[in-house]
C-alpha cells in the first residue's frame, strides 16, 4: 500500500488488476508505457480521481488517480515492470 499512513492521500483506493493473457493483435486496445521513468504510471487521470490501479503480477502502478468507472474494461494495461497483461476489473 502505497499511501498507507499519509494522510492527505487517505482517501486513494488502490485495485489489483486480473492479469491476462497476450491478447489478440486488434481486438482490444492495449496502453504501454512510453517513457522510460519507472516512477511514471502508465496513465495518469485528472487530479480528482482517488483509484490507482496496480500490476496483479507485481504491484507497479499502472494508473494513477483515475475515477473509478472512468476507464474501458476493453482497456488493457502492460506492465512498465514485468510486461504482463494488465485487465481492469470492476466489482
Ligand atoms: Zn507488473
Amino acid at each position: 500500500m502505497y499511501y498507507k499512513g499519509i494522510a492527505d492521500k487517505k482517501d486513494m483506493v488502490e485495485i489489483k488488476c486480473r492479469i491476462i493473457p497476450k491478447p489478440t493483435s486488434g481486438t482490444r486496445p492495449v496502453y504501454r508505457k512510453k517513457s522510460d521513468n519507472m516512477n511514471e504510471p502508465v496513465l495518469k487521470g485528472n487530479s480528482t480521481g482517488n483509484v490507482q490501479y496496480i500490476c496483479g503480477n507485481c504491484g507497479s502502478v499502472l494508473v494513477h488517480n483515475i475515477a473509478q468507472g472512468e476507464i474501458s474494461v476493453d482497456i488493457i494495461f502492460q506492465c512498465p515492470n514485468c510486461n504482463a497483461y494488465n485487465e481492469v476489473e470492476y466489482h
